[in-house]
């Protein structure tokens, strides 16, 4: 027997913000193996892992920034008015025990880790790590049937292999996740898309699955409105997985990112985007790729942690 938990986050009328153990939003903290873990609604977890990343490293330390950041976060949305807390019983799951030296073990430790939450009936939200992880993740969640999926990034992630012919990176995750029968790619939409090329390949082999590709400049010639309209139909009542990489935002808000790319939406519009998946059926979430060794001023983790409360409003 565990003792009840309280879900009400700590607020800061009663303990200052920058005091106490700095969990997520300023969530309980349940392990996974407390008996407690079956009353849990969505659980907030850091996937503290970057060895997928091809170029500037550092979103290991990803989930620590955001979960200090996030005891930034209140208990209401300040646009629409949502509770979130109110709504679902959320906590900190911890994190995802990595192992930095070896990818595949890497990647088994986090399906594992997911295979458990979803055991317990609970939808993950995810502060990662590099893009990788999403993969592994998708393994647990899609396990009995594809999931569609809204992606922002300013990066396919749709590329075979590196290096000569190594398949797990952060530039691949959502290629193996189509051959692997864990996304329908015909309900697949990626928003954001920009930056200079390698070449074709990756948009090639989007075209020859039916993945749908919004590049930045559709997206700021149609609005935020109208292209979720769009993403909103190409997912329809299928069950989605958001994927949320933080350098879909412009480096000017943040710049804490491996492999940021210029010309991208303000934070607001970051914002914009989430709060238009209302009424998409969320299978679970995440926001990955905060760097923070390259975020000199802590605003992209603040950005981050935002964009993870959006979620979880959309979520609830
Ligand atoms: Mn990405
Ligand atoms: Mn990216």
């Amino acid at each position: 027997m565990s003792a009840p938990v309280n879900f009400t986050p700590v607020s800061g009328f009663d303990l200052p913000r920058f005091a106490g153990i700095p969990t997520f939003m300023r969530l309980p903290h349940v392990s996974i193996d407390d008996p407690a873990i079956n009353s849990v609604d969505i659980g907030l977890i850091g996937t503290p892992w970057d060895s997928g990343t091809t170029n500037r490293s550092g979103a290991r330390h990803g989930p620590r920034a955001l979960r200090d950041l996030s005891t930034m976060i209140r208990a209401e949305h300040g646009a629409n008015g949502t509770r979130p807390f109110e709504q679902a019983n959320c906590a900190d799951l911890g994190d995802v025990s990595p192992n930095p030296v070896d990818i595949q073990d890497g990647l088994k430790r986090m399906t594992d880790f997911y295979e458990r939450v979803m055991a317990a009936g609970i939808r993950p939200l995810t502060a990662g790590g590099d893009h990788l992880c999403s993969l592994p993740i998708l393994r647990a969640l899609a396990a009995s049937s594809p999931l569609a999926m809204i992606h922002f990034d300013s990066h396919t992630d749709l590329f075979d292999s590196y290096f000569d012919g190594n398949r797990y990176t952060h530039g691949t995750p959502f290629r193996r996740a189509v051959e692997e029968g864990l996304l329908d790619p015909k309900r697949v939409v990626q928003i954001g898309i920009r930056g200079t090329n390698y070449g074709r390949e990756d948009r090639d082999f989007a075209e020859s699955v039916g993945i749908r590709i919004i590049p930045i400049e559709e997206f700021f010639k149609r609005g935020v409105e109208d292209v979720m309209v769009e993403a909103r139909e190409i997912v329809g009542d299928t069950s989605t997985y958001i994927s949320y990489d933080i350098d879909f935002v412009d480096p000017t808000f943040a710049p804490g990112t491996g492999t940021p790319e210029v010309g991208g939406p303000n934070s607001f519009q970051a914002l914009q985007v989430v709060r238009e998946l209302k009424g998409v059926s969320i299978a679970g979430a995440d926001l990955v790729e905060v760097s923070p060794p390259f975020d000199t001023n802590g605003a992209t983790a603040w950005l981050g942690a935002s964009l993870m409360f959006e979620l979880l409003c959309v979520m609830v």
